[in-house]
């Protein structure tokens, strides 16, 4: 097995174990993205230190922000090769995952990864964002929903905020352009029911990429005319 000791500690920080079985996972997850990398293209890391700290330490730093060893109902929108949602779900095995992606061929290897790992609580869903989010059994529905790499804040609030239940959160992973992102997301929030609480800015070990988590509250509902018709949130930015 590979050397896990930078995320064990890492997790250790939040008072978390991740037992000989869970790191085995990853490594397997980890050995079929790297097989799978090699005809389809699911990621540009590949190197295992680096897809330690910017695939999987990056993935559980929302751990900062909130408690995942509860039982909460999440959804990762653009979860592409899995980050940060099938990480999330290896190392915090009782969150409910469902992960979202417009690309078949990516959830075809998430599905692969999902039966080799024998993993339950867990679902792909395939689909735009734009139609996902007015569909009865989506719509704010979840506790939780994250995402990272997918679409300016502005855009990426109307993609994901119409999943979240009142009350739950939705945690953009952004870089050091995140500040910029949230000052244009203001007036999107304010239509979609979403109120930013907190920027939680910082580097991760071993790495000196900013990274800002956008924590947003679903305070109100979505107006039922939101998310608008696939392609429109990207060319008419709220
Ligand atoms: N979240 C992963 C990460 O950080 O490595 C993947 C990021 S990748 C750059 C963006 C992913 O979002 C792609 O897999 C793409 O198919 C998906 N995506 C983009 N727009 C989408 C939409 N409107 N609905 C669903 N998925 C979308």
């Amino acid at each position: 097995m590979r050397d896990y000791k930078r995320l064990i500690s890492y997790l250790e920080q939040y008072n978390i174990s991740l037992s000989d079985e869970l790191i085995s996972r990853l490594d397997t997850y980890y050995d079929m993205m790297i097989e799978t990398n090699k005809y389809l293209n699911l990621t540009a890391i590949t190197e295992f230190d680096e897809v330690l700290i910017k695939h999987y330490i990056d993935s559980v730093s929302i751990i900062r922000d909130i408690d995942l060893t509860k039982d909460l109902s999440v959804i990762d929108v653009g979860t592409g090769a899995g980050f940060p949602g099938m990480v999330l779900k290896i190392v915090f095995p009782s969150i409910k995952l469902t992960l979202f992606d417009s690309l078949q061929k990516r959830l075809n290897f998430l599905n692969d990864v999902i039966d080799s790992l024998r993993l339950d609580g867990i679902a792909t869903c395939h689909g735009r964002a734009e139609e996902a989010g007015h569909l009865p059994d989506m719509r704010e529905k979840y506790d939780l929903c994250v995402s990272r790499a997918v679409a300016n804040l502005p855009v990426l609030s109307e993609l994901c905020l119409p999943f979240v239940k009142v009350g739950g959160k939705f945690i953009s992973y952004k870089s050091d352009k995140g500040s910029d992102e949230l000052a244009l997301s203001k007036h999107a929030l304010d239509i979609l029911g979403g109120e930013a609480v907190k920027e939680d800015i910082f580097t991760l070990d071993g790495n000196d990429m900013v990274r800002n988590l956008i924590i947003i509250d679903k305070i109100r509902e979505c107006p039922k005319s939101y998310p608008r018709k696939p392609g429109t949130p990207s060319k008419k930015p709220l």
